[in-house]
């Protein structure tokens, strides 16, 4: 079967992508189920939800060596022929061996961000990229020029906010704006 990785900064539809690839499968009658981190609390803990409200029922994990046993052991408990994940990016690069192995004999897909807010890259999705069959590159709309964006600008205040700032900090509209590169503000 094959590793599918759907990539892009913040509202770029990864999640609705992802809810949409694997309800098609659902609706084929393919036994598929989605996992998220269980930091991700933004709209729901039972379920993944997309920044234009798409929602699916999901198994939360956390982003440890526990999480990726307990992807695992539900995807062999529950025979699973479709798995999708949903900000993979959370996920220490452990999973990337667990995805790329189960997807030998299943569909697996998952989505992740590109880039930190400081543009570095979030390794466990790259990682993942590179061993995938697909890889699916989505742009958002930059909203200071319109162009394609590409990164993922944080606000503090309305501000990019500092680099000291930690890498992981879940939030929506009020702290993330998709920005092309030419508007994107490397923090100071
Ligand atoms: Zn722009």
């Amino acid at each position: 079967m094959t590793l599918e990785v759907i990539i892009g900064p913040m509202f770029s539809g990864k999640t609705s992508e992802l809810i949409r690839l694997v309800e098609r499968e659902v609706y084929a009658k393919r036994k598929g189920a989605i996992f998220k981190p269980a930091l991700d609390r933004r709209y729901s803990v039972k379920e993944v939800v997309s920044h234009n409200g798409l929602r699916y029922d999901a198994h939360s994990v956390v982003t440890s060596s526990r999480g990726i046993r307990k992807i695992s052991s539900v995807v062999d408990g529950d025979g699973l022929d479709v798995i999708g994940v949903d900000e993979v990016q959370f996920f220490p690069t452990g999973v990337v061996p667990l995805l790329d192995r189960l997807a030998f004999s299943r569909r697996v897909i998952a989505c992740g961000l590109n880039l930190t807010f400081k543009a570095d890259t979030f390794e466990t999705t790259m990682k993942l990229a590179a061993r995938a069959d697909r890889v699916r590159y989505l742009s958002a709309v930059c909203v200071v020029c319109g162009q394609e964006a590409s990164r993922t600008q944080r606000l503090i205040g309305g501000e990019p906010a500092p680099k000291e700032s930690p890498v992981i900090a879940v939030g929506g509209k009020e702290m993330y704006e998709p920005r092309c590169r030419n508007c994107y503000e490397p923090p100071a």
